[in-house]
């Protein structure tokens, strides 16, 4: 029986702002889209500790944009990304169904931008437990993250649901015995099973 379903946040709960910005820069200056997400994500977001609150935002974004030799306003991108960040209605509904039957996880590599979208959007409140990669000092796809979450949620890994866009963090939730699901679009085949085990 399943008791929990942990849900990434960027990609899966909100579109995610990140994506599009890394998209944004590619365009913009010519660049491979595969070399900025190495040089964003890789060496400065995670790279720097940022995501784990261990640099700040322009530490890691200046880095970033000096590596892809660019010149741009880390300030002027932290608004629009944030702009970007919007929530996915269909999911977020589902979701608010699912809560009669388990409860609800949030497992996010995320940063102060989830505080500033909380201020918005108000979305905590949809969570039993919510497990932000810079309030626990650990990110995914490292087992610490999602053992820490199932211990708090008092869930062993079989009674458990995972949700994410990142394929790698799918495989790491999948080695520890989690149903693990890559999901992309909401009406894709791997939803569909998801929302299947879900209501088992
Ligand atoms: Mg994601």
């Amino acid at each position: 029986m399943i008791k929990a379903v942990m849900l990434d946040f960027g990609g899966v709960y909100f579109n995610d702002g990140y994506h599009r910005f890394i998209s944004a820069i590619a365009e913009k200056y010519s660049i491979p889209r595969e070399k900025v997400v190495k040089v964003i994500l890789d060496d400065f977001v995670y790279g720097t500790g940022f995501v784990i609150g261990k640099a700040n935002e322009e530490e890691a974004l200046t880095g970033a944009f000096k590596k892809l030799g660019i010149k741009e306003d880390w300030r002027k991108w932290h608004k629009t990304i944030l702009k970007w960040y919007t929530p996915k209605k269909k999911l977020i509904d589902f979701v608010r169904v699912l809560r009669n039957d388990m409860k609800i996880c949030m497992l996010s590599d995320q940063t102060d931008y989830i505080m500033e979208l909380e201020e918005k959007y108000r979305f905590f409140k949809d969570f039993d437990l919510s497990i932000i990669s810079t309030q626990v000092g650990t990110a995914k796809p490292g087992r610490k993250i999602f053992k820490t979450a199932l211990n708090l949620l008092k869930v062993k890994p079989e009674e458990t649901v995972f949700v994410d866009d990142n394929p790698v963090n799918v495989e790491a939730a999948s080695g520890i015995g989690i149903h693990a699901f890559h999901i992309r679009d909401f009406e894709s085949n791997n939803f569909k099973k998801f929302k299947s085990l879900a209501f088992l």
